[in-house]
């Protein structure tokens, strides 16, 4: 698996230091060969500058060239031109090819779509409003019969994540799972045709960023854009019973989809795969097999219904399905014990659906049940509703206490909509949580802590 530099010229034409000589033109690069941090490179890479908020890689054009790169990109008339002409004087004089291109972004996916091209191996390709990294690493783990797995790892899901995962992939890997994530309108878009996916996964349609979306109408046409680069023979693997979901995949996606359903939830009639749930939680059977529920929660459930779709089309019977080992990236379905009592740490991020499954969550845990909730961002003019409805939830749950950090509206809005409850704090900053806490909770206690990721809500567990 490689790229041969003439295949940039056929991309790009011609690199601005002159045309590339024939051994030039024939030598080949690795896709790890792909580097766009200078500090990382090796001799024989090619150097490809991100321009990011804090950092723009072209500072470090004349670095790369000095290890050894073989080949430059550089973004046409982002240079200072002093700067471009003394890159292009000492790349010309090292007989180092260099491209000027439009945008090196763009120019980086184009490089992991042309590797992707080449990877014998199938790839799936995971969105949604919530649970994109657990199904990613359900996924992951219900694939490891069939051999090696590379998988997006942290939270790479964006537009520099995506390219990162598929340049990462080795030629002997059985299967890559790469994360999709948005942010508005056309991004998956672009990450699906980068990825060209043989399986697309959208685990469901919440209202996370719905702020910069606007409705979760948009919300849904944006999650189906993965079926931008899916193979016509691909397949869609969806939750049944979302109208919306279902009305947006219809209107650009006429191939084959499966849904999936638990028993009890009124859409096995829609739904071509339904597991059951034991009344624990803890056993999901399906097509004949028990699989133990790897992470607890309900919505884990569904989310390793999704993984098990996925293996059977990939060609895992139902006899191969083994139980699943998830690692998730920190602050999601982490349990601590905190002198004597039970932390359950979903500090990573929060939208309102994923707020709602973990009170669901604590709601099913034996002792008292506490809750620290933080402001759930980038929820626009439906900020103070969704603030109000977790809110309610904690109250019609009955908590034995809740704390909110946010001093403001959206705070204001949560407290009138919890009270009633027997003990209810509003405070302005994780660590000021702790007073109010170390009042109330004694060793048996149940504390969930969930915000999104800008309040930084985990700061407030060494303090307890
Ligand atoms: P991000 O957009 O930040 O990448 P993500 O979609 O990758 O998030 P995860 O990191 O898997 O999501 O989980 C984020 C939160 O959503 C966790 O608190 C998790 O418990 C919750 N969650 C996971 N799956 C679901 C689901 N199916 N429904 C509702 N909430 C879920
Ligand atoms: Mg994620």
């Amino acid at each position: 698996m490689s790229l041969r530099l003439a295949q940039l010229q056929e991309l790009w034409g011609q690199p601005v230091t002159g045309p590339l000589a024939v051994d030039q033109a024939e030598l080949k690069l690795a896709p790890q060969a792909i580097c766009t941090d200078s500090r990382q490179l090796s001799g024989g890479d090619l150097f490809l500058p991100l321009i990011g908020e804090r950092f723009d890689g072209h500072g470090f054009l004349a670095a790369a060239l000095e290890a050894g790169a073989a080949a430059l990109i550089a973004q046409a008339g982002h240079l200072a031109p002093a700067s471009q002409a003394s890159v292009l004087a000492a790349a010309a004089a090292a007989h180092v090819p260099l491209w000027l291109v439009q945008d090196t972004l763009q120019a980086y996916q184009e490089l992991a779509g042309l590797c992707r091209l080449q990877l014998a191996a199938p790839v799936v390709a995971v969105t949604g409003s919530a649970g994109k990294t657990t199904t990613r690493e359900l996924i992951r783990s219900a694939l490891a019969p069939l051999g090696p797995i590379w998988a997006s790892s942290g939270n790479e899901n964006n537009d520099v994540g995506v390219p990162l995962t598929l340049l990462g992939a080795g030629p002997d890997q059985a299967a890559l799972v790469v994360e999709m994530g948005m942010r508005g309108l056309g991004e998956i878009e672009r990450l699906s045709r980068c990825a060209s996916p043989d399986v697309a996964v959208i685990t469901n349609i919440g209202t996370a960023h719905i702020g910069r979306l606007g409705s979760r109408e948009a919300i849904a046409t944006a999650k189906c854009e993965i079926v931008a680069g899916l193979r016509p023979d691909g397949l869609v693997v969806i939750p049944a019973g979302d109208p919306l979901l279902d009305r947006s995949l219809a209107s650009v996606w006429s191939g084959r989809v499966v849904r999936v359903a638990l028993q009890g939830e009124g859409h096995e009639a829609a739904a071509d795969l339904v597991g059951s749930l034991d009344c624990q939680g803890e056993i999901l059977e399906l097509a004949g097999v028990a699989l133990p529920v790897p992470l607890e929660g309900v919505h884990h459930a569904r989310n390793l219904l999704l993984a098990m779709a996925v293996a059977r089309e990939l060609g895992l019977e139902p006899q191969r399905w083994r139980p699943l080992q998830v690692d998730l990236p920190g602050g999601r379905s982490r349990r601590l014990q905190q002198n004597g009592v039970l932390v359950l740490d979903e500090t990573y991020n929060a939208s309102p659906e994923a707020v709602l499954a973990a009170l669901e969550l604590l709601a099913q845990q034996p002792g008292r049940r506490f809750a620290v909730l933080g402001t759930m961002l980038e929820l626009g003019e439906q900020s103070l509703a969704l603030h109000r409805s977790v809110a309610e939830r904690a109250r019609q749950l009955d908590l034995d206490g809740l704390v909110i950090v946010d001093q403001g509206e959206e705070g204001a809005a949560m407290i009138a909509a919890a009270t009633g409850l027997s003990r209810l704090r509003q405070v302005d900053c994780p660590e000021a949580a702790a007073e109010p806490l170390l009042q109330w909770l004694q060793p048996g206690d149940v504390l969930l802590l969930k915000a999104s990721r800008g309040v930084a809500l985990e700061r407030l567990i060494p303090l307890l």
